[in-house]
């Protein structure tokens, strides 16, 4: 199928290759020249394994081409996928500057039938918004589908190419015809096509992402109460994960989540219940109790010092908001980095993926170090941020000569409570005792 995808950024990027590995002939249209141009050459734009075997392969049987236009983009396209940023407005509902500017150039450029299909994150309504925005302008029949996108940065590949489920929403016959042929190499296992009306595959994604969210927030909550009644959260996270009902992921508690969507996405649920005048009270208390954990760390590492941070050098390992991936928006790392430079302590990052990212949005603020041990070399502590592989099993003779004191602050509990206290390592992690 001759296929364009409009945004190609972490999700259009891994959606355009992996349709371009099914056979279909895919262009992704981008309005980042720089972006664009960086892709004609070969190169890619964003971290994510395994990606970029397919997107090598792809790109040099020309199945997977860029432009920054978007007329050239759509051209011969049967199928649309609008792969667009729906960043928080100032009032912290999703904004829809960038689907709709695009649905009103549609309805401009189009010159043949297409489906039309929001693989953004966009609240209840948005199809009934983009579909006015395109027949404003359109001389030509269109459907417009709703199909939320369910990949996780660091295993997105995989995510795409054998996805649990996917949602269609439409109650067109001809877009879904089309939809579950687009789709059928990626479900061939059996997995399920769900087709529902439109408002409720919109909703469904802010209540997977609202759910995932709780799911962590409530296990941090338990681990701030073990802290409290002598409980290891490791132990009762076991005890519990093992029970089918529950399930055994997303239980580990850490400095809160981040990343660039269960933040926005609760936000905005909120905002649609809002607008419903619903009180969503367990949503409110979700993105509370996530604001305060990002910010636990910090009174330990104050206290340790005996309250005076100025002078201090503290090394951070992991800046990313998870492992796998370079992306740092609302990473918890960047609360923690301003609030230890606000309290005057010098800082020094690593992170095996998102150095370029951190630069860009923070500059000379910070030192970087080329490793993991030189981050720690001459460090009065160490923080870590995010659980990436590496930092699981380190050389703990080498941490404990670089640091000045030996003390660790594991917002992600990597380490093992009696290994620590072996090794003579003050020790702060999350619903655990801590190590002195
Ligand atoms: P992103 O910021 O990485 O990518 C968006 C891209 O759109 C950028 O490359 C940007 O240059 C481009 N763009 C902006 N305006 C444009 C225009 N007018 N024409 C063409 N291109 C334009 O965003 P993302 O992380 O890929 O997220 C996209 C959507 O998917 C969001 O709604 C997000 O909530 C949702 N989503 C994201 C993930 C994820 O893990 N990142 C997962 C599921 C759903």
């Amino acid at each position: 199928m001759k296929v364009a995808v409009v945004g190609t950024g972490y999700v259009g990027l891994v959606s355009g290759t992996c349709f371009a590995e099914t056979g279909n002939t895919v262009i992704c249209v981008d309005n980042n020249p720089q972006k664009v141009e960086s892709l004609k050459k070969g190169k890619m734009t964003i971290y994510e394994p395994g990606l970029d075997v397919l997107f090598d392969r792809n790109t040099k049987e020309g199945r997977l081409t860029f432009t920054t236009s978007l007329e050239e983009g759509i051209k011969d396209a049967e199928v649309i996928f609008l792969a667009l940023p729906t960043p928080p407005g100032e009032d912290g509902s999703a904004d829809l500057k960038y689907i709709l500017g695009v649905a009103d150039d549609l309805g401009k450029t189009m010159k043949k039938y297409a489906v039309i299909v929001d693989k953004s994150t966009v609240p209840v309504g948005t199809s009934e918004k983009v579909r006015a925005a395109i027949a404003a302008n359109a001389t030509v029949e269109f459907d417009v589908v709703s199909n939320p996108e369910f990949l996780r940065e660091g295993v997105a590949v995989d995510d795409f190419m054998k996805p649990d489920r996917v949602v269609v929403g439409t109650e067109s016959e001809r877009a879904q015809e089309i939809m579950k042929r687009l789709y059928a190499p990626l479900v061939r296992q059996g997995n399920p096509v769900i087709f529902m009306d439109e408002r409720s595959a919109e909703m469904t994604k802010y209540a997977a992402n609202s759910f995932l969210a709780m799911k962590i927030t409530f296990m941090n909550e338990i681990a701030n109460l073990c802290e409290r009644a002598g409980a290891d959260v490791d132990n009762v996270r076991k005890g519990i994960g093992t029970d089918s009902r529950i399930g055994k992921r997303f239980l580990f508690p850490g400095i809160g989540y981040g990343g660039s969507c269960f933040p926005k996405d609760v936000q905005a649920l909120g905002k649609t219940a809002a607008e419903y005048n619903y009180d969503f009270k367990i949503l409110k208390s979700v993105m509370k109790v996530n604001d305060k954990q990002k910010t636990k760390m910090m009174p330990l590492v104050k206290d340790y010092f005996d309250g005076e941070l100025k002078g201090k050098t503290i090394a951070i390992w992991g800046l990313a908001f998870k492992p796998h991936t370079d992306d740092i928006r609302e990473a918890p790392a960047l609360y923690n980095i301003k609030s230890l430079r606000r309290a005057g302590a010098k800082v020094v990052v690593f992170d095996p993926e998102a150095m370029d990212n951190i630069k860009k949005e923070i500059g000379r603020k910070v030192k970087y170090a080329k490793s993991m041990y030189e981050a720690i070399e001459g460090a009065d502590a160490l923080m870590i941020m995010t659980e990436w592989p590496e930092f699981r099993s380190p050389d703990f003779e080498k941490i404990g000569a670089a640091l000045k004191n030996k003390v660790i602050f594991d917002g992600r509990n990597l380490y093992d409570l009696s290994n620590m206290e072996n090794k003579g390592f003050t020790y702060y992690s999350i619903g655990r005792k801590v190590v002195n």
